[in-house]
Formats: C-alpha cells, structure tokens, sequence
C-alpha cells in the first residue's frame, strides 16, 4: 500500500502511524502535532493512540520483531516500535521520532530513569509494555511546516501551479499549435462580436422593406 504522510508529502514513510480516526501520518508529524494538541491534524478527531500502521509499512511486523514501547503525552498513548532484531536503541528512535536532542533526552519508567543508551543495562531495564515518560525539549525549527493557514495557502500554490504547468507545457511541446489555438479563439470573439454589433446595429435601424408601403 503506497501512501503520504499529509503534512510532510513524505512518500511511504517506513514508519507510519495511525490514529483511531484512520488518518495515517509519518511518525515524526503524528509525534509533533500530538505533542501541541490531542486531535488529528486532518480531521481533528480527538486523539487518544497512535499505533505503528503495519498496513502502509514497507515490513510486516513478522519479519521486524518490534518490541512496542509505551509512551505517553499530554492524554495520548503512542505505541512505538522498536526494532530488536537491529538492537534499535529506545533513545535514538524516541529522540528521532519526537525530535528531542538525544543528550537532553531522559526517558522514565516506573518513577526510575532508564540507563544511558548504549549501555547493556538499557535493554534488561527497559520493560516493553510499560509507560515511559519523556523529558526534554523539542527542536521547533527542524520541523517541517505546521498544517493550518500556512500549509492550505501551500496547496493553493501548488494547484495553481500544477494548472498553469498544464497550460504551458503545451505551448512549450508544440507552439505553433497552441497560436493557432489562440488566434483561433481571437477569431471566434470577434466574429461573436461583430454579430453581437450588427444585431444591435439592426434593432435601432430596422431596414425597410421596399415592397411595404409607407
Ligand atoms: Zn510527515
Ligand atoms: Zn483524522
């Protein structure tokens, strides 16, 4: 299944979300708009989770053995997979997918702060399935543009300038064709005009007929 993320235009993102809406968003945006507000930025649903959405994702979950950690955010559940036939680190991907610096990362379970990444402790301490909090500071200017006015006046711009393509690509392939086109059309005004002034010309001189006395 092919899909874009609606916000970004990422195509097929390899690690997509969806919400319970079923609008499907890459994991990055879905982390950013969930962490302002718990609503879909699409329909505006309420949001309460966001699960990895295997249906657009380019591995089934079989062949990629996640191990699913809990995180929590002003009401909303993300469930994030973790790759542990990589030996994915929770710190890189937590720090990826909600674009917090990874040293002012701090991730807590049960009231305790996990061991530093990359250290063996971290896997032994981290319990898949258990809540883990986020601590630390997003990165706002690394992120791609908010959906809202801004984004809809993007795809204004970008309709109009997929219809003006549609106009000059034409012209461009075949110029001779698309003057004729024109000056066809010029024709057909003026020809449309011109009857347009001999009827208004007729109605206030009605030509006499000859053979009608006077
Ligand atoms: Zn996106
Ligand atoms: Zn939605």
């Amino acid at each position: 299944v092919i899909m874009s993320c609606p916000i970004c235009f990422a195509a097929s993102p390899v690690r997509a979300f969806v919400l319970p809406c079923t609008h499907t968003f890459c994991d990055r945006c879905a982390a950013r708009f969930l962490w302002e507000k718990p609503a879909c930025a699409v329909c505006r649903a309420p949001v309460i989770s966001a699960s990895p959405a295997w249906a657009v994702r380019n591995e089934p979950p079989e062949s990629y053995a996640a191990s699913i950690l809990v995180v929590k955010h002003k009401g909303v559940t993300f469930e994030v997979d973790l790759d542990t036939n990589a030996h994915e680190c929770a710190y890189e991907r937590l720090s990826a997918m909600f674009q917090i610096p990874i040293d002012r990362l701090k991730l807590i379970q049960k009231g305790k702060l996990l061991p530093a990444r990359g250290t063996p402790d971290l896997e032994d301490a981290l319990r898949p399935g258990v809540m883990i909090q986020l601590m630390g500071s997003r990165l706002e200017q690394q992120l791609p543009p908010a959906p809202g006015p801004f984004r809809r006046i993007r795809l204004q711009m970008l309709a109009l300038l997929a219809l003006l393509s549609s106009w000059i690509r034409p012209v461009l392939s075949d110029p001779r064709a698309a003057v004729t086109s024109v000056l066809g059309g010029l024709a057909l005004v003026a020809r449309t005009g011109g009857l347009f002034l001999q009827s208004l010309v007729m109605r206030n001189h009605p030509r006499r007929d000859p053979d009608q006395d006077e």
